[in-house]
């Protein structure tokens, strides 16, 4: 677009009049936009604008052309083009607009870097970080798209704030927080290590033990059907839930 703006300037600064004119275009969208009367984008207003001023004394066509293909001036516009993209320039203004969707990518990706950095150095929410460990601005969850008592079951396990005895015991309900096992009744460890549930870990994970490195790559639907499976897991879960 800022290519025809400019070639259109140059034809009128130079004042020429009474000619035939082409202007050639690999870009479709462009001529798509310049044929819209009415456009949000204030380049493609200034550049039908001027279009119009040009044309009123010339005949004036504006023509799309397939680019790559050998065509001369299309060749030298892209090399310039490419030569211009290798350039310093330290002015305030680009030498060549940059694609909205460019900057809302690097925008995306700034934040996406701001949150994660933020994320990894809270002291809170030690046992969400082990299941969650990079937060996700694009992808949504998948726990989005359970049902309402699934997704408290799955919060609950995440979180850790659920019927376990290692929660039970924090606020003060529980006298400890051990499970028949002798050891501290975690979420994590019901799920990951907890040696009364391997035949359920074997059958719905097809392991004995799951290291904690690996709980963030487990399943929602499989840690569901193992939770629902191992009787007193399932029916603490539940009660949260
Ligand atoms: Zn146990």
């Amino acid at each position: 677009m800022e290519g025809i703006r400019r070639a259109a300037s140059k034809l009128h600064s130079l004042r020429v009049q009474n000619q035939e004119i082409t202007i050639y275009s690999d870009n479709l969208s462009c001529i798509h936009a310049l044929r819209g009367i009415h456009t949000n984008s204030r380049l493609a207003a200034e550049t039908h604008s001027i279009l119009q001023t040009v044309g009123s004394t010339n005949r004036l066509t504006v023509e799309w052309i397939p680019g790559h293909r050998g065509h001369y001036g299309n060749e030298i516009a892209d090399r310039l083009a490419k030569e211009g993209c290798q350039r310093f320039f330290a002015s305030a203004e680009p030498l060549l607009p940059i694609r909205e969707s460019v900057v809302n990518a690097e925008i995306l990706h700034w934040v996406e870097d701001l949150w994660q950095n933020r994320w990894h150095a809270s002291h809170s929410c030690r046992q969400t970080k082990i299941w969650i460990p990079r937060v996700r601005i694009k992808s949504r969850s998948p726990a989005l798209h359970l049902g309402r008592r699934d997704l408290r079951i799955i919060v609950g396990t995440i979180t850790g704030h659920t019927a376990v005895k290692k929660y039970l015991h924090t606020v003060g309900i529980s006298p400890d927080p051990f499970c028949v096992c002798g050891e501290v009744e975690s979420a994590i460890h019901l799920i990951a290590d907890c040696p009364i549930h391997v035949m359920n870990r074997l059958l719905h994970f097809q392991r004995a033990i799951i290291s904690v490195e690996e709980l963030f790559s487990l399943s929602y639907k499989r840690m569901l059907s193992y939770i629902m499976a191992t009787g007193s897991l399932a029916e603490g879960l539940q009660q949260s839930a």
